[in-house]
C-alpha cells in the first residue's frame, strides 16, 4: 500500500528530526530534558568553557549547579528499566541526545557520574548501592601506559610477540583485602571531582599479573568500586584541555589503598566480561550525546544561513548552501540511526559486544565532526571567534574522536571482530 497524501505539505518533524510520533510520555520527557538542556546545561557549559580547570571544580562553581539540578530531574537509569525494553531504548536515546545538545562536557560528566552506582545495581550489591548513592562517580580504566591497551580482547590486537602492559595502577588481591597502587590517566572523566570510582586494573592474585596458556600475553584483572575518600588516595591537577572543558578530568593516585575485597565487582574470570559490559554501556551513551552535539551545530548553521547575506542574497538562498545544509542534515539523520541501532543491539541482543557499540561511537563522532566542521565553515570568520558558540562545539567534538577509545583503534578492532566471527562460521552459509 502507498500511503496517499492530498498535497505535499511539510513533513512532521520534531526536536529529533524525522521522528515517528512520540508517545505522550516520550514527549513529556523530551520536553523536560530539552528545557533543562537549554536553560541549565547550555549557559553553564558556555560559562565553564571560559574558566580555568581549577575554577570549574571550585566550590560554588556553576559546575555544581549543573550537577545538583541534573539530580533533581530524576533521570535514574532504574526508571528507564521500568519501561518495556523497546520504549526504554527510545527514551534513553531521547534523553542522551538532549543532554548532548545542551553541552557535551556536562552530558558526559552526568553520564560518568552514575557509572559506579549502575554497576552496583547491576551486580545487586546493596552495600555498594548505598555507598554510591548521591555521589559523583567516575570510570577509572585508562592509565598513562595503558590507553588503547586498557581493554584488549583478542590476541590479534597485539603486535607479534607483544604483551598487554601491566599499566600504572595495579592490585594485589588477598583473601579479604585488595591493595591498590599507582596512577590513572589524566583523562578520567570526573576524575578531579568524583567521590567514588568504578575502577579496572591489572591484578595479581598471588601468581603474578599475567594469565597462563593462551592468555599468557594478557594481564589478569579486577573490577572494583573504590570510595575515593580512602587513605592513600590523592588527585592530580584538573586537566586543561581543548574541548569539553566543562568536564572535570584528572588523575587519581593510589598509594597503598586498602579496599575490602567485598567491594570487587569482578574478579579474575569475570573481569573481561564485566569490563566489556561497562564499555558497551559507555559507548551507547557517547553515541546519543554526540548526536545531540551534532544537532546543535546543524541548528546553528541553519540559523546563520538565514541571517548572513553574501552574493546579494541570504546564504540560504544560494544553491551551494542548500547542498551544504542538506549534507549536514543527512549526516545527522544517519548518525542518529546508527546511535539508536547500537543502543538497541547493546540492550536487546542476547550477546552484545563492546566492539559493536564502539563502531557506532566511531561513526557518530566522525559524522558529528563533519557536521560541526561544515557548520564552522559556514560561519566564515565569525566561526573562528569566541563570540559565536560554534567554535566551542568544534573543540568539544574533536575530543570525542579519542574519548572512550581512539577511533582508528576501535575501527581496527571491528576488523578483528569480523575475522573472529568469520572463523566462527559467520557469512559462510
Ligand atoms: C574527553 C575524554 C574523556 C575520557 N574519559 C575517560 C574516562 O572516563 N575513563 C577512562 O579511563 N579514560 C577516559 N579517557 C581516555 C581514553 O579512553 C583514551 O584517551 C583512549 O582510549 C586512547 O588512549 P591514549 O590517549 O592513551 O592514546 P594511545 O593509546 O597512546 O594512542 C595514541 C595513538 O597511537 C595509536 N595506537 C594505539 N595503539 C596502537 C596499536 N596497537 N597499533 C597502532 N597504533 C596504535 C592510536 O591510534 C593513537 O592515534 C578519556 C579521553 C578523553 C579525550
Amino acid at each position: 500500500m502507498i500511503r496517499l497524501k492530498e498535497n505535499v505539505e511539510l513533513p512532521s518533524v520534531g526536536l529529533t528530526g524525522f521522528e515517528t510520533p512520540l508517545s505522550e510520555e516520550e514527549s513529556a520527557i523530551q520536553g523536560t530534558v530539552h528545557r533543562f538542556a537549554r536553560e541549565v546545561l547550555r549557559p553553564i557549559g558556555r560559562e565553564l568553557d571560559r574558566m580555568t580547570p581549577e575554577e570549574v571544580i571550585a566550590p560554588g562553581s556553576p559546575y555544581w549547579t549543573a550537577i545538583v539540578e541534573s539530580a533533581k530531574l530524576g533521570l535514574d537509569p532504574q526508571l528507564i528499566a521500568e519501561f518495556p525494553p523497546e520504549v526504554g531504548i527510545r527514551i534513553e536515546s531521547i534523553i542522551g541526545e538532549e543532554l548532548g545538545w545542551g553541552d557535551a562536557g556536562l552530558a558526559i560528566s552526568i553520564g560518568a557520574a552514575t557509572m559506579p552506582m549502575m554497576m552496583a545495581q547491576s551486580v545487586g550489591n546493596q552495600e555498594l548501592i548505598e555507598m554510591c548513592a548521591g555521589k559523583v562517580g567516575c570510570w577509572m580504566n585508562t592509565q598513562p601506559d595503558r590507553g588503547s591497551d586498557a581493554a584488549i580482547l583478542y590476541r590479534q590486537e597485539l603486535g607479534m610477540g607483544g604483551k598487554q602492559p601491566v599499566g600504572n595502577v595495579t592490585a594485589k588481591v588477598g583473601a579479604d583485602e585488595i591493595v591498590i597502587n599507582g596512577q590513572s590517566s589524566a583523562w578520567v572523566s570526573n576524575g578531579a571531582v568524583a567521590q567514588v570510582a568504578l575502577a579496572y586494573m591489572a591484578a595479581d592474585y598471588g601468581d603474578g599479573f599475567f594469565g597462563t596458556g593462551e592468555h599468557s600475553m594478557f594481564t589478569n584483572g579486577i573490577g572494583v568500586i573504590i570510595p575515593l575518600d580512602l587513605p592513600g588516595i590523592s588527585r592530580g591537577k584538573p586537566l586543561d584541555k581543548i574541548g569539553q572543558r566543562s568536564l572535570p578530568q584528572g588523575e587519581i593516585y593510589c598509594d597503598n589503598v586498602k579496599v575490602p575485597k567485598r567491594f570487587a565487582i569482578a574478579l579474575k574470570d569475570d573481569y573481561l566480561g564485566n569490563l566489556a559490559s561497562t564499555w558497551s554501556y559507555a559507548g551507547t551513551h557517547m553515541c546519543q550525546t554526540f548526536v545531540g552535539v551534532a544537532r546543535s551545530a546543524f541548528e546553528l548553521a541553519l540559523d546563520y544561513g538565514h541571517q548572513r547575506k553574501q552574493g546579494g542574497a541570504l546564504l540560504m538562498d544560494h544553491q551551494m548552501t542548500h547542498l551544504r545544509i542538506g549534507e549536514m542534515l543527512r549526516r545527522l539523520e544517519m548518525a542518529r540511526a546508527i546511535a539508536r541501532r547500537a543502543l538497541a543491539y547493546s540492550r536487546l541482543s542476547p550477546s552484545s559486544h563492546p566492539y559493536a557499540t564502539a563502531q557506532a561511537k566511531v561513526s557518530v563522532t566522525e559524522e558529528a565532526m563533519k557536521i560541526t566542521h561544515e557548520a564552522f565553515q559556514l560561519f566564515g570568520g565569525n566561526g573562528t571567534t569566541r563570540e559565536f558558540p560554534i567554535e566551542k562545539i568544534f573543540r568539544d567534538v574533536r575530543s570525542a574522536l579519542i574519548e572512550d577509545g581512539e577511533n582508528y583503534i576501535l575501527t581496527s578492532r571491528l576488523g578483528v571482530l569480523a575475522g573472529e566471527l568469520y572463523q566462527n562460521g559467520w557469512t559462510k552459509e
